[in-house]
């Protein structure tokens, strides 16, 4: 079986303010690293806009409305000071969240093993009621929620690997023991939140932070000793990847030394765990990475690792 890469041309139309690092060029960036031979046998799948009850399993109504109803007719509005709206970003958020659908759908169906949403706006810093950090809606909770409401599956868990902690995806995770987050993140950074002690309601968070100037040996342990065995041991029935690659050592955001053979390695892993616990069913998505160099190489060195799951 083969990777499904969902993605949509709407989201090159959510634009940033000139010297934004959250551009339209990370996502050219990475399709066009895809558009190479190695990656024909992707299954490709344009990516459907969210339906409003699929966003409202993660936000309130009111929320999605305020978000919808910010977009400008033309220039840009801001939602907090690094999180912007453009006239293309309705579009774009809706279906960066319908990727996420799409993709659970597609794995579920039995045609794909796995699937990489190539989307932007990203999304796991979006909280319930608040957009931040260039996230609108919280993609990979929006499809996790899905899984269970829709497939009935129990457990689901999401692993993020993006180098900023996932606040969103954690505080809609904390409360409710069926689901997992489990988190490498380098501290002190944005948002700030992502400590060891964030254990959630059913210790069902686990962070592991990590120092400036890390790199592959401190990331593989953390995975290795604590988050992968965690993820072995919550059993999950689908599992979902947060996966950001603005630990790259060439990113500019952060100062962790990870190359892509570390992301790789970590998407591996995680496979690895889906094939024993849940028949290999995994979504990826899309979160950070700001050195295009270092996302596109980074994003083949991933979805290599999922086509060979
Ligand atoms: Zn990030």
């Amino acid at each position: 079986m083969t990777t499904a890469l969902v993605t949509h041309s709407a989201c090159l139309y959510h634009e940033t303010p000139p010297g934004h690092p959250e551009s339209a060029d990370r996502l050219r960036a990475v399709l066009h690293a895809l558009d190479d031979k190695a990656f024909a046998a992707l299954a490709r799948e344009e990516a459907p806009p969210a339906a409003r009850e699929e966003l409202a399993r993660v936000h309130p109504t009111f929320y999605i409305d305020a978000v919808l109803n910010a977009v400008p007719e033309r220039g840009y509005a801001s939602l907090d000071p690094d999180t912007h709206v453009s006239p293309g970003s309705g579009d774009a958020a809706l279906r960066a969240a319908g990727a996420l659908v799409a993709g659970v759908d597609r794995v579920m169906s039995g045609k794909v093993q796995n699937a990489f949403c190539a989307v932007r706006p990203p999304g796991h810093h979006a909280e319930p009621t608040r957009a931040m950090g260039f996230c609108l809606f919280n993609n990979v909770a929006v499809g996790a929620l899905h899984a269970r409401a829709r497939h009935g599956l129990k457990k689901i868990a999401v692993v993020d690997f993006d180098v900023h902690h996932g606040n969103g995806t954690q505080v809609m995770f904390e409360e409710d023991e069926a689901l997992f987050f489990a988190s490498t993140h380098q501290m002190p950074l944005y948002p700030g939140t992502g400590r060891v002690h964030e254990r959630g309601r059913a210790l069902n968070i686990h962070n592991r932070p990590l120092d400036p100037g890390d790199g592959s040996h401190e990331f593989r342990q953390a995975w290795d000793n604590t988050l992968l065995p965690a993820l072995d041991v919550f059993g999950p029935d689908f599992v979902f990847i947060s996966a950001g690659f603005d630990a790259h050592r060439r990113d500019p955001l952060a100062n962790l030394n990870l190359t892509e053979a570390d992301f790789a390695w970590v998407t591996e892993k995680v496979c690895a765990i889906a094939k024993a616990r849940c028949a290999g069913r995994v979504v990826s998505t899309l979160e950070g990475g700001y050195d295009l160099k270092a996302l596109a190489d980074s994003s083949v060195a991933h979805v290599k690792a999922l086509m060979a799951a």
